[in-house]
């Protein structure tokens, strides 16, 4: 896939927003996180959990050195697995020693899914700033009250 080979987004992949909602697995319009919810006892434990940051200017580096990404019902940090977008258009930037830019958009009922669901630390290394814009997109079929499949 491209200018997002480095980023580990060789694997951009593509999900679907489905209505009948878990707690723990709700995408909103714009960027989210996603990861598994280790806490025992939690409604989302052993499953795939989201975090929605919604629209604006996000780096991901930051993001998750401040321990942003959390499990909607415990609270607790998450290891991020993979980036979620849905229902906007987003600028992929991603700056090595040179700076890569890829469009994306996500409309209706798809989800963008960036990256893979291992090797987290490379994609998420020092060396490889990550900064994704997403601005929204009409409402066309997908919306509030969705998970991901
Ligand atoms: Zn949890």
């Amino acid at each position: 896939m491209g200018v997002l080979k480095d980023f580990n987004t060789s694997t951009v992949s593509h999900s679907k927003a489905v209505s009948g909602v878990s707690k723990f697995s709700i995408v909103q319009p714009g960027m989210a996180y996603r990861g598994t919810c280790r806490t025992r006892g939690c409604e989302g434990h052993g499953h795939s959990v989201i975090c929605n940051r919604g629209h604006g200017n996000h780096l991901i580096n930051d993001d998750i050195v401040n321990d942003i990404p959390k499990c909607p019902c415990c609270q607790a940090v998450f290891t991020v697995e993979d980036v979620l977008l849905f229902m906007c258009n987003a600028k992929v930037t991603v700056h090595t020693q040179t700076e890569e830019v890829s469009s994306l958009m996500a409309r209706g009922d798809d989800i963008v899914v960036l990256g893979q669901r291992t090797k987290n630390e490379a994609l998420f290394s020092n060396q490889r700033l990550v900064t994704i814009d997403t601005t929204g997109v009409g409402r066309g079929g997908g919306g509030g009250g969705c998970s991901i499949m």
